[in-house]
């Protein structure tokens, strides 16, 4: 049961992977999520069911538009893959719990802004908005745990997520905290709790850290511009694997 289980939350993912490119290129060139239907960017043909299978288009493809040989991003199935692999842990570790339906959109949203904020350095408002309202009336309506703690979650990301962009502006004079960080810091309070807020700041800083000691350490020169909602989201689902693993240890 469990692996049929574990077989479709990969599945699922995929699917949402392939959902998460569309609203990733799209969002950000404010066009509609729905139509045109999908189409090659280079030629522009519609494509059809064959050229859509998640995954699976892409390697049959070989990685080529079937009408024009454009060159497909690997990016595309990379997405697909990353979305299928976090549905399944995320299945693996919570089980057919309630609590899953907020890791998954937690994961998924995650993805989305995070690849969003590395292209063009904005984090869309009705994205962490959407994150927000489903915390909230989700805990609200099936009370796993409680609204309290989406509450109390929300209520801790925007209080320190405020605190450390004025301590950043006093201390560095510059804006080392954007307000896209806060709201993404706000959509993960209300779906994950305040646990994954402080994940996501204090173990999101050090996560950058290493991200930029690594790039000087390649490139011989620091990052030009750092995105902190790909750390934030690493540290998310760094801490999802870590709080199971302590699970573990507890029970041992
Ligand atoms: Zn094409």
């Amino acid at each position: 049961m469990k692996f049929i289980c574990g077989i479709i939350s990969f599945v699922l993912g995929a699917i949402f992977g392939s959902f998460a490119n569309v609203l990733i290129y799209r969002i950000p060139r404010g066009e509609s999520i729905v139509f045109p239907g999908s189409h090659c960017p280079v030629c522009g043909h519609p494509l059809s069911w064959k050229d859509n299978i998640p995954l699976i288009s892409y390697i049959l493809l070989r990685g080529r538009c079937r009408y024009c040989g454009a060159k497909i991003s690997l990016r595309y199935p990379l997405v697909e893959f990353t979305m299928a692999v976090l549905f399944t842990i995320g299945f693996l570790i919570t089980g057919l719990h309630v609590q899953l339906l907020f890791v998954w959109t937690a994961f998924f949203l995650l993805l989305v802004i995070s690849w969003i904020d590395v292209d063009h350095g904005i984090v869309p408002d009705e994205l962490t908005i959407a994150g927000v309202v489903i915390g909230l009336v989700g805990h609200a309506l099936l009370g796993v745990p409680s609204l309290l703690t989406s509450l109390w979650g929300l209520a801790v990301a925007l209080v320190l997520g405020f605190s450390v962009r004025f301590l950043g502006r006093v201390l560095s004079g510059r804006e080392a905290f954007g307000e896209g960080d806060i709201t993404t810091l706000s959509m993960i309070g209300a779906l994950l709790g305040a646990d994954y807020v402080f994940a996501g700041i204090f173990l999101g800083s050090i996560v950058g850290l290493i991200f930029i000691a690594g790039y000087y350490l390649v490139r011989r020169e620091l990052s030009r511009e750092v995105k902190f909602c790909p750390f934030i989201f690493a540290s998310v689902v760094i801490y999802f694997l870590v709080s199971w693993c302590c699970n573990i240890f507890y029970i041992i």
